[in-house]
């Protein structure tokens, strides 16, 4: 028989079109898939090695905060797969300066949802080829990880597969780190 393996359980959060789907596709199968079904809310699994053990990833991919007529609200399943998650990775994209004033706004809400037992949260900042798109600074990025406290890597799902698979495989690590089987 074989033994199950132990899971690990990332959240990626982010504002719509920031590149959540093509990041989680790219980080557990290699591939940029450009075009795919709208499966926001989805979840992803896979079995990948980590420090030599074998581990299931699982991604749930998630809608981030909303604008709305009463300021900035987290949809109820967002504050679930906080809660489900062992680390969240929130995501915005350098192309989009409304997604990367979401981020503060969400990590709050990260925190708070997550009460006393917080998960490790990471920043990424995708689509990082697209430089005459760019609406956020190369700067931007770092300052705010570190007022968040958090990791941050500047990415490109479409372009780069070793800068998103590291991110990810250094979460992982860390995880497997904090949690021993
Ligand atoms: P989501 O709503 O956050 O899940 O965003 P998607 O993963 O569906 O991506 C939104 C659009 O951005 C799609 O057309 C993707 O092909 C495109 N996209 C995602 N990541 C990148 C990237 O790194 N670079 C470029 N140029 N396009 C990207």
């Amino acid at each position: 028989f074989t033994v199950p393996s132990r899971a690990i359980k990332i959240a990626v959060i982010g504002a719509s079109g920031v590149g959540k789907t093509a990041l989680v596709v790219r980080f557990l199968t290699r591939r940029f898939i450009g075009d795919y079904e709208r499966n926001a809310g989805n979840l992803y699994s896979r079995e990948v090695q980590v420090d030599g053990e074998q581990v299931t990833i699982q991604v749930q991919d998630t809608p981030g905060a909303e604008m709305t007529d009463n300021g900035i609200s987290l949809p109820d399943h967002v504050s679930c797969s906080i809660q489900w998650a062992d680390a969240v990775v929130l995501v915005y994209s350098v192309t989009d300066r409304r997604s990367f004033d979401l981020i503060h706004h969400t990590h709050q809400l990260v925190a708070r949802a997550g009460g006393a037992g917080a998960p490790p949260v990471i920043l990424l900042a995708n689509k990082a080829d697209l430089l005459h798109l760019r609406q956020v600074d190369p700067q931007q990025g770092p300052l705010l990880a570190q007022t968040l406290g958090c990791s941050f890597y500047e990415v490109s799902a479409s372009e780069d597969y070793s800068q998103v698979h590291g991110a990810f495989h250094r979460l992982c690590c860390q995880l497997a780190k904090q949690t021993p089987a």
